[in-house]
């Protein structure tokens, strides 16, 4: 019997950006997240059919805790896969990412990242930060891009998707 691929990602990026409700969206029951209010750590998990594989990915969100140098290194240890994620109206979430792909560059792990600007439903007028910022941003790194609306679930699936796709691919070219 095939075992199953697991996959743990962990979500980055500035507190009000939408990690929580991206995470819930996807989440298997379409709201309920675990939440270990304690430590302030959000957990989900989704067994997704990828291209006819199962894979589970497990989802962590450490809601500003990865602040912590300490707490950030052991997630990054088992973490397969980050999702940096901004909010396109919102300048200091963008420039925040740009320093946390520097300090996860300067550590040196090697995991798959990919690049979400979210909030992208709302008006063009509150927009800060323009996709093709983005685009550059995750183009310099050569990661994955997208911008998603956890309101509207534009893209949500897609992300996870693609991430957990990238991770599995990269994993069985390197068992070749
Ligand atoms: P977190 O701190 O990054 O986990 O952010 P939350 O998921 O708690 O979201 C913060 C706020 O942004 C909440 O009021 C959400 O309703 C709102 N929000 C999250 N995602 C979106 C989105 O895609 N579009 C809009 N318009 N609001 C969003």
């Amino acid at each position: 019997m095939a075992t199953q691929s697991l996959i743990k990602l962990i979500f980055l990026g500035d507190s009000g950006v939408g990690k929580s409700c991206l995470m819930s969206k996807f989440s298997p029951d379409g709201c309920h997240t675990q939440h270990m209010k304690t430590i302030g750590i959000e957990y989900t998990a989704r067994t997704i059919d990828l291209d006819g594989e199962p894979v589970k990915l497990q989802i962590w969100n450490t809601a500003g805790q990865e602040r912590h140098r300490k707490i950030a290194k052991s997630f990054y240890q088992s973490a397969k896969g980050i999702l940096l994620v901004y909010d396109v109206t919102d300048e200091l979430s963008f420039t925040e990412i740009i320093n946390w792909l520097r300090n996860i560059e300067e550590d040196h792990t090697n995991i798959k990242k990919i690049l979400v600007g979210n909030k992208a439903d709302l008006d063009e007028s509150k927009r800060a930060v323009h996709a093709a910022r983005g685009q550059a941003l995750a183009d310099e790194y050569n990661i994955k891009f997208f911008e998603t609306s956890a309101e509207t679930n534009m893209n949500v699936e897609e992300v996870f998707f693609s991430i957990a796709r990238d991770i599995v691919l990269e994993s069985k070219a390197s068992r070749v």
